[in-house]
């Protein structure tokens, strides 16, 4: 073990037990009832709104993106310690991009309008408290993420996270915390109920204090949150769908999905999770993964890997949530393969099998055959099954990208990369752990998290013209 290693290690030792201590007490944000929790909030944004200038904020999410960024290893290595899914590495790499990427005030923009009748102005002013929903497979990036996003646009943040993350979730909750407060910001700007429950969520949606829920998970949570009655931004599941036409690069096509699909185990919303290829071009497609180190297993090997990872209920098949997000080399022991090294299951399959159109978050990607080009787009919007989440194409003729883009009308579409450059991982554009399809806020940022608010100044006076 070298130096750094163990030094990280202390650091881990020290931040768990101290964290422990605080919690008895309720300090750092973690309460430990959401009544609380929220009445501390609606304090601090008080406080924010009103005593707070825009450097301020742009002051303190930068101490809290330094805190985050010292951090981000440990949280990785704890999220895989307490979820047992994804991929440390990958983990380290999505924390950092949401530090990094993650946009503060900058893009909270003033519109003006000047002409004979006055000059009109509308600014983005915070809702106030915010509910946010986080999953346990992007736990401590949702909220590093959110954390960023919600202050930034003027609100405090009540969070509920996920059961099986609580733990991280609450030592990087408090960490943010110590951030904020030590460089000069309000306490309990970003606050939690330390064991997540359901009452929880339903306390914060009818709480006149909530003005805002924020769901980011399955679409079970975000229909119920959407059904609350209270204003509600929704960021629900994806099934990805990638199509290979015969005009593509094929290699770099092999190249990027493997890259896309096995990263973090496919527990990325936005992850490939199946391939519509053209069939003149789908054995060279299938040689290259394997060549980039998928393992293709035969059709028998198919057939019982659908018997372990899904369950079957009155003819509805689910995944079985035991195999959710880990590694393809364990996945591969549960059908007697072993083959430890592998990150990437292929198998070969009908464009209607479960594998196809239920939301694995597995590292298993189907391949299914299509004889033409429209084939490939009709058998993608099914699998997509309206979330209008992500796609994306492999091509070289732009008639057909654009087509496929307009049929299956998703949030992020990606052409000729892995999915991951939608979200600004190795790609233009900001990164988010919030992607809004359902309710169409997009790629969320600070600007998201707020109303617009106009003050009208008549008859001149200000202008200089
Ligand atoms: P999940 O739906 O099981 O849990 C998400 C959160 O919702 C948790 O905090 C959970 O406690 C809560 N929850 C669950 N049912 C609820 C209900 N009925 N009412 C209120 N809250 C409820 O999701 P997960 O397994 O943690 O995450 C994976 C899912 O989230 C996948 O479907 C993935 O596609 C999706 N996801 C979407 C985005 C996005 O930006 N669109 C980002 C990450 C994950």
């Amino acid at each position: 073990m070298n130096e750094t290693i163990i030094k990280e290690i202390v650091r881990e030792i020290v931040y768990k037990v101290s964290m422990s201590l605080d919690m008895e007490t309720g300090d750092n944000g973690v309460f430990e009832k959401v009544e609380d929790a929220i009445d501390a909030a609606y304090a601090a944004q008080k406080l924010w709104y009103t005593k707070y200038k825009m450097e301020d904020r742009r002051r303190i999410i930068e101490a809290v993106r330094a805190a985050a960024r010292e951090n981000a290893k440990m949280f990785a290595r704890m999220i895989r310690d307490e979820t047992g899914m994804g991929r440390y590495e990958d983990k380290v790499t999505k924390n950092l991009a949401v530090i990094d990427k993650t946009p503060g005030i900058e893009c909270l923009t003033t519109e003006a309008i000047s002409g004979d009748s006055g000059l009109m102005i509308e600014e983005l002013a915070p809702f106030g408290v915010i509910g946010a929903i986080t999953p346990s497979t992007n736990p401590t990036e949702t909220i590093i993420n959110n954390t960023i996003s919600m202050i930034g646009g003027g609100n405090a943040v009540v969070f509920n996270v996920h059961p099986g993350a609580k733990k991280v979730c609450a030592v990087c909750l408090q960490i943010l915390h110590k951030a904020i407060v030590e460089n000069g910001g309000p306490a309990n700007l970003i606050t939690m109920q330390r064991e997540p429950d359901m009452e929880a969520v339903n306390k914060m949606a009818s709480s006149p204090k909530i003005r805002l829920m924020v769901g980011t998970g399955g679409m079970g949570m975000v229909n119920a949150l959407l059904k609350s009655g209270k204003k509600t931004i929704g960021a629900g599941a994806g099934n990805p769908p990638v199509i290979v036409d015969d005009t593509a690069d094929i290699k770099k096509a092999a190249r990027e999905i493997y890259r896309g699909a096995s990263f973090d185990n496919n527990l990325l919303c936005l992850a490939e999770k199946e391939v519509f290829v053209m069939e003149s071009v789908a054995d060279e497609l299938i040689r290259n993964m394997c060549g980039e180190g998928a393992r293709l297993i035969t059709e028998e090997e198919t057939a019982r890997l659908l018997e372990v990872v899904f369950k079957k209920k009155n003819g509805v098949y689910s995944v079985d949530k035991k195999w959710v997000g880990k590694d393809a080399g364990i996945i591969l022991e549960s059908i007697g393969i072993h083959d430890m090294e592998c990150r990437l299951i292929m198998c070969q399959v009908p464009h209607d099998h479960p594998f196809v159109l239920v939301e694995q978050l597995m590292p298993v990607l189907p391949v299914v055959r299509c004889k033409t080009f429209e084939e490939c787009v009709q058998y993608a919007v099914i699998a997509e099954n309206g979330n209008r989440h992500t796609a994306s194409i492999f091509s070289k003729n732009v008639d057909r990208m654009t087509r496929f883009a307009k049929e299956i009308e998703t949030t992020i579409f990606t052409k000729n990369a892995a999915t991951l450059v939608g979200v600004g991982i190795g790609g233009e554009g900001h990164t988010t752990m919030t992607i809004a399809g359902p309710t169409g806020e997009g790629l969320t940022c600070a600007r998201s998290f707020t109303r617009r608010r106009r003050c009208m100044l008549a008859d001149g006076g200000l202008r200089v013209i």
